[in-house]
Parts: structure tokens; C-alpha cells; sequence
């Protein structure tokens, strides 16, 4: 009797259980926006949209395998005037994560403000950022886009050992945003780190002793990079390397590069050299290029860009 009576409780408990478990499937299969869990996106990896070259080879070295980065400026193209397309505002709206740096590019900054405010990632938060210079506050382009940056200068990049702690806080980032790899990002965010940690010192081993001090630049983008190696930039045109100096101010450029017995005038990649072609031919010194890593590099990445960039300013300012 006893056994008969067990019997019949365990049979409608197993019923029970069922039943309890067809419930829970379909509940599940109902919940369209529920937080995803492991593996129900095939092969879905974390969307991350990253506005410029530097940010894009960042969030590819912390991301991993583990998300899927799509770059807003296409290599090749100057970032500062870059125009969205709808397909690109289509994909703010979309990523789970931006990574940019406001006051770069001003499209980019209201694209963000707009359409993905509470999924964005600005890299110059994490970094104790230097004022926009004189060149760029001047009349030559910053001026109008001072209030988009704060007055900051955006060019965080150029220094590594910012870049360094970019990494860190996009691996805590990351790690928040997709906590099931959440380990992995961090280690990524470590590692790259450490790389930019060893650039940070052979940056600064290589430029410990120039014969000269000042860099005469296109656009001021390389203030980050003068603070961090005691270096002085002069910066021909402003924040916007498309803005045209004005003679009263080539003419001052002239005036220091002369002063300064400067031998390098540095034109970029993406700018017309013809403004630095005329200064040189007026200071008599050589041109070299000096690239700020706004656009993916003809080869290499930011690592093998920063590297030439030492060898140049090596060259261009007799550092033993
Ligand atoms: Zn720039």
C-alpha cells in the first residue's frame, strides 16, 4: 500500500515537471526582447562602431574575435570633415557601443548625440586632455568648433601612453557591455596596453636627446605627442587640415621656423603639401612626413605609423 501510494505521487510529480518545462519553452520562445543569452545569435558577435582610424585599431585589438568593429571614416579620407551617410546613421542607431572622440569630427559628434547617447564612448574621458593650442583656437578653423570639443584638444592619440589608458577603460567597457567575455576584453585591453606602454618608451628613449625641440606641422594635431616627448609644436593651419593659413600667419610660421632654426618642415599624407612646400622654400629647410593617424596607414597599423614617426622626427631634429 505504502509503495503503491509513492508510486503515484512520484508519477505526478514527473507530470508536474513536464508540464513546468513546457511552460518554461514557451515562455522563452515568446520573449522577443529579452537581454540575449550564450549563443542565440549565431555566430553573433558585439557590434562596435569606432569614428576614426586610431579608435577603430583599438577597439579591433581589445575586442577580439569577440565583436565586430565597423569604421565611420573609410581609409584614405581626411576624418575632420566627414559627412555620415544615412546607411552609417542606420548603424549608430543600431551598435551596441560608439567609440569616438568628441571634437574631432563634428558630424560624427551630433550623429552620436542624436541617435546613440546612451551607448557612446568617448575616449578623451579617460584621459587628463590638454586645452585646444593657440593654432587651433586661432582663426584658422577651431574657433567654430571650440564649443563641440569643450575646448579640448582632441588628438588624444599621438600620446600612447593616453592611448594605454583609452584601452584600459574601452576593456571595462566592453567587459560591461557583453559580460559573457567579459574576462577576455579585459586581458585584451592588458595586453594592448602593454604595447603601447613599451611605444610610450621608445618614443621617449629616441627623443631624449634632439639638437632641436620644435615641429613645424600642418595642422595641430601633435600637441599630445610634443606634451608627452618635450617637444614644441607649431602648427601651420589650425585643428582643420583643410583650412588655408593666411599670409600674416605663414608669415609668422616663417618667422619662428627661422628663429628656431628648424630643417623639417612636416606636411601630412592627407593634406596637400603645397602650403608646406612654399614655407620650406622660404625657410629653406626640407619637407618629411609626419602622420597623425587620423586614416588607416598605406601599411602597417598605428604601432608600425607611431614607429615611423619616431624614425622621421629622429631624422628631422638630430637626436642622437
Ligand atoms: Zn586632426
Amino acid at each position: 500500500m505504502m509503495s503503491d501510494s509513492s508510486r503515484r505521487t512520484g508519477t505526478r510529480v514527473a507530470g508536474l515537471l513536464a508540464l513546468t518545462t513546457a511552460l518554461a519553452v514557451t515562455a522563452c520562445s515568446r520573449g522577443t526582447t529579452g537581454s540575449p543569452g550564450a549563443g542565440d545569435s549565431p555566430g553573433g558577435t558585439t557590434g562596435v562602431t569606432a569614428a576614426i582610424y586610431p579608435l577603430q585599431w583599438l577597439a579591433e585589438r581589445v575586442g577580439g574575435p569577440d565583436v565586430t568593429v565597423t569604421g565611420l571614416t573609410k581609409p584614405g579620407v581626411e576624418p575632420h570633415d566627414l559627412e555620415l551617410t544615412p546607411p552609417q546613421i542606420a548603424e549608430l542607431e543600431q551598435t551596441r557601443l560608439v567609440v569616438y572622440i568628441k571634437g574631432v569630427q563634428p558630424a560624427v559628434d551630433e550623429a552620436v548625440e542624436q541617435h546613440a547617447a546612451d551607448r557612446r564612448f568617448d575616449a578623451a574621458d579617460r584621459v587628463k586632455p590638454l586645452a585646444a593650442s593657440a593654432g587651433q583656437a586661432g582663426e584658422q578653423g577651431y574657433a567654430g568648433k571650440e564649443e563641440r570639443g569643450a575646448g579640448r584638444d582632441p588628438h588624444v592619440w599621438l600620446d600612447p601612453s593616453r592611448l594605454a589608458a583609452v584601452a584600459t577603460g574601452l576593456g571595462d567597457r566592453l567587459a560591461a557591455a557583453d559580460p559573457a567575455h567579459a574576462q577576455a576584453y579585459r586581458d585584451r585591453a592588458a595586453a594592448t596596453a602593454a604595447e603601447l606602454t613599451a611605444l610610450d618608451g621608445e618614443l621617449a628613449r629616441g627623443l631624449d636627446t634632439c639638437a632641436s625641440r620644435a615641429i613645424v606641422t600642418s595642422h595641430t594635431a601633435f600637441d599630445y605627442l610634443a606634451e608627452r616627448y618635450r617637444l614644441r609644436q607649431i602648427g601651420i593651419s589650425g585643428i582643420d587640415p583643410d583650412a588655408e593659413p593666411s599670409p600674416a600667419r605663414l608669415a609668422e610660421v616663417a618667422k619662428v621656423a627661422k628663429q628656431e632654426k628648424v630643417t623639417t618642415i612636416f606636411t601630412e599624407t592627407l593634406v596637400s603639401p603645397k602650403v608646406a612646400e612654399v614655407l620650406a622654400g622660404e625657410v629653406g629647410a626640407k619637407i618629411a612626413v609626419l602622420d597623425p593617424v587620423e586614416s588607416r596607414p598605406a601599411d602597417g597599423d598605428y604601432l608600425s605609423a607611431m614607429r615611423r614617426n619616431l624614425t622621421t622626427l629622429q631624422a628631422a631634429l638630430s637626436c642622437s
